[in-house]
């Protein structure tokens, strides 16, 4: 799962109106923004295979730390108390981040082939393997987008040019990115899937960027 992450993240906006469309990319791929830097450590492990399915040529040897479900119930209870501690943030902002951590997990049991960890230790794996389809996928994943988008645009309205700007060039680079890593051709490494991954922090200073362009309606 790629942009149906973000479509929860731009929705949540609506929930939670005080915290940053930043803070909310945060939350929705904290699993994968953890995940690139544990595969730099050596502690988590990614190969290419064009046949893992239709959707990404990436086999998930390894990832118990950013992905397994007990592990992002805990980043997420951790995310919503910092946030809450840091912020005095109401309990519905609290609550929204960390449902938003473990939300990561479920789309991607939805998608992911039984590849998904319960807990770091354990050996059983999950996944209803979603991305065995491209035209599945997409039915799942492209409305999960757009309805996410269009809870944004209703809970927040651009204060300047900037803020219409930022949030559509936004969405046009995750579509880009989207189509290119499911029609293009399969990374050269599992070195270049980290860096790709890494760079995923540039879409959460673009969020924060465009968001302190938009305010919230009331
Ligand atoms: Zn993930």
């Amino acid at each position: 799962m790629f942009i149906g992450h973000f479509g929860l993240a731009f929705g949540a906006r609506k929930a939670a109106p005080a915290v940053s469309l930043g803070t909310l990319f945060i939350a929705c791929q904290f699993a994968d923004l953890l995940w690139p830097t544990l595969l730099l450590l050596g502690i988590e492990r990614v190969e290419i295979d064009p046949a893992a399915s239709k959707m990404t040529p990436l086999d998930f040897v390894s990832y118990p730390y950013s992905h397994s479900l007990l592990m992002l119930c805990l980043w997420g209870a951790a995310c919503g108390g910092i946030y809450a501690a840091l912020r005095r943030a109401p309990l519905t902002a609290a609550v929204t981040l960390a449902l938003l951590v473990v939300s990561h997990w479920v789309l991607d049991f939805i998608t992911h082939r039984p590849d998904l960890p319960l807990t770091p230790t354990g050996s059983t794996r999950v996944g209803l393997g979603l991305w065995n389809s491209i035209p599945a996928t997409l039915a799942v994943e492209v409305p999960i987008f757009a309805v996410g988008l269009a809870l944004y645009l209703r809970a927040t309205r651009a204060r300047r040019a900037a803020g219409t700007i930022g949030v559509w060039s936004l969405v046009a680079f995750l579509l880009l990115i989207y189509a290119a890593s499911t029609f293009g051709p399969p990374p050269p490494s599992a070195r270049a899937v980290l860096w790709s991954a890494q760079a995923m922090w540039l879409l959460v200073a673009w969020a924060y960027w465009l968001d302190r362009n938009r305010t919230a309606h009331d």
